[in-house]
């Protein structure tokens, strides 16, 4: 068996591996993204489904894609290079960040700038989940919210051009 036939093996397609495993790594991710499976299909379809890795929730999908700065209808075939290891980087980081901060995403130091200036935690914790209609705290353009794999997905349009 290659790597692929491995990737595309009914067993390894169920069961997904698990964001937090400290034994999933970067190029697992790249390697899934770019698998026959994944990679035309549109991202904020496949990111929250177990089989492609397990662990990542709604607010996971749009929080990852907003700091890759990738719009959710993108296909892992129409990214660059630098896109793929940026997205996959960005995969794993923020489910272990989340994890060990009561499912913060944002930046640690601007939450807690945030909390000082009177947010509330609910507020603070997400870069565009849940946050439609309010300012990018990159750009300040107005966050909107697209139904995509059956969720809402919440955007930035400027920061995550089409
Ligand atoms: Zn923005």
């Amino acid at each position: 068996m290659n790597d692929q036939e491995v990737l595309d093996h009914p067993f390894i397609k169920k069961i997904g591996k698990d964001v937090l495993n400290p034994a999933t790594t970067v190029d697992f991710i790249k390697e899934r993204l770019l698998s026959s499976i994944y990679k035309n299909r549109q991202l904020g379809g496949f990111l929250t489904e177990q089989s492609f890795i397990a662990g990542l929730g709604n607010y996971l999908r749009c929080d990852v894609l907003f700091v890759a700065k990738i719009h959710p209808s993108k296909k892992p075939s129409e990214l660059s290079g630098e896109q793929i290891n940026q997205l996959s980087q960005t995969i794993l980081d923020l489910p272990r960040q989340s994890y060990n901060t009561a499912s913060i995403t944002n930046n640690l130091d601007k939450v807690e700038k945030l909390l000082a200036q009177g947010s509330t935690l609910e507020d603070a914790r997400f870069w565009v989940f849940r946050r439609d209609g309010l300012p990018c705290y990159d750009c300040g353009t107005t966050l909107i919210k697209q139904k995509m794999g059956g969720q809402a997905c919440y955007l930035c349009e400027n920061c995550q051009k089409i």
